[in-house]
């Protein structure tokens, strides 16, 4: 079956009701027959009948053994994560999601877990970084803000070859683009609360693994630890994945042309977008990934200035000033001052994060009003700045 139909086919009728909608369980307990005798619910921290429905969907589409759905993005980040011990090591993207880096450095950091970043974009610097205390190697790909792409296939061999694991967060590319399980990842990671959900009304996480002994370990945590994703949510991230494959299909396909516009406009020092031939490493993103290159769109500015990239950022009428993405509603950002602001400015800067980088979360909009509302943002930008300098004159 291709991914479209699988991805709706794959959410069963109900088996009681034959609802063809998935009911929504909101119980927190079930009635058992005699003790410890029951239909395979017994409390949902551990088990809920919706959860499971979303936790076997996305363990089909991303082609894994099972499926585990969390309160958060970050919370199914932290399951993963307690795989580890003290004194185990993570080789990361240096361009790692900026709750990602935070949960690393300043949580488990004190739990004696170490993380090295590298730049995973040549897979030179992972075999040169990699090392016997490597548990995990993490990658982004593409990765957020910078729309970074690694090889994960051979960053797969490449830590298999030293015993470690690979760990790919797929938010931003979703199974519709790409499935790492396939090209040799361990385990995927997703905020669901982006693509997946899709309509900016919901925050999940969700992980993926590809044996049954890593599913156990998993769901062991997920039980021990409890940040479960509750029914309501689970129902709103599957009804968001039934639509999945359209809607990725058309921000994939704005996404394409506002970058083409944006690499036409005077005031831009550089467009990052994997889907253009200019992007570093748009072969590889060509060959791991199909049917699209995503939403997600990032640039700087030649006057490369916090307050220059805030002015053009407050400027912009259908895209919304947020944090996120992946919503049918385009979005804009400034890293520098939203999203990544946890993270310090020398590293930020050292991984390609700079003050006037502004990224675009396109929408599934009509593209054409999506580089309308662009260009009249950059034109006010100019107006603003030649009155400006008037006064200064003046
Ligand atoms: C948003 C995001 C997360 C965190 O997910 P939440 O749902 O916000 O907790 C993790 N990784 C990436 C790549 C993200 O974009």
């Amino acid at each position: 079956m291709h991914f479209e139909t699988q991805s709706i086919h794959s959410v069963p009728s109900d088996p009681l009701t034959g609802a063809i909608s998935t009911p929504i369980y909101q119980t927190s307990t079930f009635e058992q027959e005699s003790h410890g005798n029951h239909k395979g619910f017994d409390y949902s921290r551990t088990n809920n009948p919706t959860r499971k429905v979303l936790e076997d969907l996305i363990a089909k589409l991303e082609g894994g053994t099972n499926g585990f759905a969390f309160a958060s993005g970050l919370a199914a980040i932290d399951a993963v994560i307690k795989l580890l011990s003290s004194g185990d090591e993570v080789l990361a993207v240096d361009d790692i999601y900026g709750g990602t880096f935070r949960i690393f450095t300043q949580i488990y950091s004190r739990f004696g877990i170490k993380i090295k970043f590298t730049d995973t974009t040549d897979v030179v610097n992972v075999v040169d970084d990699i090392s016997p205390k490597t548990k995990f190697v993490w990658v982004e790909s593409p990765t957020n803000p910078t729309l970074k792409i690694s090889d994960i296939r051979k960053i797969a061999e490449i830590a298999h070859a030293n015993g470690s694991l690979l760990i790919v967060d797929n938010t931003f590319a979703s199974p519709a683009l790409q499935r790492p399980i396939e090209l040799g990842a361990d385990i995927v990671i997703h905020s669901a609360t982006k693509y997946l959900a899709g309509h900016s009304d919901v925050i999940a996480g969700l992980v993926v693994v590809n044996s049954n002994e890593l599913a156990e370990k998993v769901k062991f945590i997920q039980n021990s630890s409890g940040a479960i994703l509750a029914p309501f949510d689970s129902w709103l991230t599957i009804r968001g994945i039934e639509t999945l494959s359209l809607r990725v299909n058309k921000h994939s396909e704005n996404a394409l042309k506002v970058a083409k516009y944006l690499q036409s406009v005077d005031e831009i020092a550089e467009v990052h977008y994997p889907g253009l031939v200019s992007h570093k490493n748009h072969d590889i993103a060509r060959n791991q990934q199909n049917g699209g290159f995503g939403g997600v769109v990032s640039f700087s500015l030649k006057n490369d200035s916090l307050e220059t990239a805030e002015k053009l950022t407050s400027l912009t009428r259908l895209f919304k000033l947020a944090e996120s993405l992946g919503g049918v509603k385009s979005l804009i950002c400034q890293p520098a001052q939203m999203t990544h602001k946890s993270i310090p400015a020398e590293i930020r800067k050292a991984s390609g994060i700079s003050d006037s980088l502004i990224r675009l979360s396109c929408g599934i909009e009509n593209a054409e009003d999506l580089i309308n509302d662009l260009k009249q943002a950059f034109e006010k930008l100019e107006k603003t700045a030649a009155a400006e300098l008037k006064e200064v004159i003046a």
